[in-house]
């Protein structure tokens, strides 16, 4: 367990540190499964992503019983549904990454862009705003995430699942870099003629 806990304080840093997450905004998880259990580890809530440490790192069962004695992040049961969905995801990062999610509030899809997996449909998957840690939000995610490894969350920000925790959290930075290029694309054509 100590070793997954390291590797959560570490990347919640490196997202803190690229302005991925700022405040006490953003969560990560694992899921960490074997032959006898399928349990999370997950970022707690309150908490900056920056300076974690951990001890910090709360367990959780697939059920959301709680099996350390820190409080989870209150996004919990975002994360628990889509591992309760996706057997293949055993990582999920969730942001409010500036440029991601400025196209979350606005009417404009993110495009998908090259440089992660084949490009299968030509915007990023999103779903409708449901109130930030509410079970309505975590079952919505869970529906339709399919096979997407991005959801786009209306009027709050990103997720993004993978198999390992590094992959996640590349995936979400550049989604981000992505947003931000067709923002500067966008702007530059708006400015086209003089
Ligand atoms: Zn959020």
């Amino acid at each position: 367990m100590n070793v997954n806990a390291k590797d959560i304080v570490e990347v919640g840093k490196t997202l803190y540190d690229n302005k991925l997450v700022s405040g006490k905004a953003g969560n990560v998880s694992i899921r960490i499964k074997n032959d006898d259990s399928d349990i999370i580890a997950i970022t707690p809530t309150l908490s900056s992503l920056g300076d974690l440490k951990e001890e910090d790192i709360v367990l959780l069962d697939l059920e959301g019983n709680n099996l350390t004695k820190g409080k989870p992040s209150s996004e919990y049961n975002l994360h628990l549904e889509i591992y309760k969905k996706r057997d293949d995801v055993n990582a999920i990062v969730h942001t409010h990454s500036p440029y991601a999610t400025g196209f979350a509030f606005s009417s404009k899809k993110i495009k998908r862009h090259e440089g992660f997996g084949q490009i299968v449909t030509p915007f990023l998957e999103e779903i409708e705003y449901a109130k930030p840690g509410s079970m309505e939000l975590a079952k919505s995610a869970a529906e339709n995430i399919g096979k997407e490894d991005v959801l786009v969350l209306k009027h709050h920000g990103i997720l993004t699942v993978a198999d390992n925790l590094k992959e996640a959290a590349s995936l979400a930075a550049f989604i981000e870099d992505t947003a931000k290029t067709q923002y500067i694309a966008h702007t530059l054509n708006l400015t086209e003629e003089i």
